[in-house]
């Protein structure tokens, strides 16, 4: 059973859609709060969003904003105002779909439905619209090369983000500074193996919590660096 969380402030409209969509046969779950419904849209897991535009604490915005940080599930924007539509749609927050209130729940049924069904095409051929890599914190979405950890996105150098990737993309396996800096800088004959050294540090201040005791990435004392999943 598909399970839909519903982010809105008035409770009739909030009620009024989850009882179509419980007749229709989903889950259907209400937070009143933008903060609150953030919070629970990125630590559960839902198959589809209903966001409202204008909530107290936090605005519809900055959680479309932060969901698309994190998860590809379909999100549909409705608001009030006609005008706000046009405008989040000029923003490219990556809503899938937007109505403005006010709507027949069977249309919003009909929209979540199609969502739905595009959504579970796309989980079940395996076609990701980008290429990413998730391990605990830390998201690597290697098709637009940006870097999230703990959702916020952190900056890379072209180098540090290759470096990064290519051990991420063989975790637990040990590499020589001298493997490294011939898998990166292999085109390049400037620099020499420290290259690699300044560039994990580099690295570790951006994705590490602590950086004494990267969670991470390993130094394996004489030899190298590696991965740890
Ligand atoms: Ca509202």
């Amino acid at each position: 059973m598909s399970k839909i969380l519903i982010i809105e402030d008035e409770e009739a409209i909030a009620d009024l859609e989850k009882d179509y969509l419980e007749l229709s046969g989903f889950q259907v779950a209400i937070e009143n709060r933008g903060d609150v419904g953030l919070k629970k849209a990125l630590e559960e897991d839902y198959d589809l969003f209903i966001l409202d535009l204008m909530l107290p604490e936090v605005d519809g915005f900055e959680i479309c904003r932060e969901i698309r940080n994190q998860k590809n599930t379909p999100i549909i924007m409705v608001s009030a105002k006609k005008d706000d539509i046009d405008k989040i749609r000029g923003l490219g927050l990556g809503a899938d779909d937007y109505m403005t209130k006010p709507f027949s729940p069977s249309e919003l049924v009909a929209r979540v439905k199609a969502h739905l069904a595009r959504y579970e095409r796309l989980i079940g051929t395996g076609v990701q619209e980008n290429d990413i890599i998730e391990i605990r914190g830390l998201k690597i979405d290697k098709t637009a090369r940006r870097v999230w950890i703990n959702g916020e996105e952190k900056n890379f150098t072209t180098k540090e983000f290759d470096l990064l990737t290519f051990l991420a993309q063989n975790p637990n396996r040990v590499f020589t500074k001298d493997e490294l800096f011939k898998e990166i800088w292999a085109m390049e004959s400037i620099g020499d193996i420290a290259t690699v050294t300044v560039h994990i540090k580099k690295i570790r201040e951006k994705i590490e919590f602590n950086t004494a005791k990267p969670q991470y990435i390993e130094t394996i004392w004489g030899v190298g660096y590696r991965f740890k999943v």
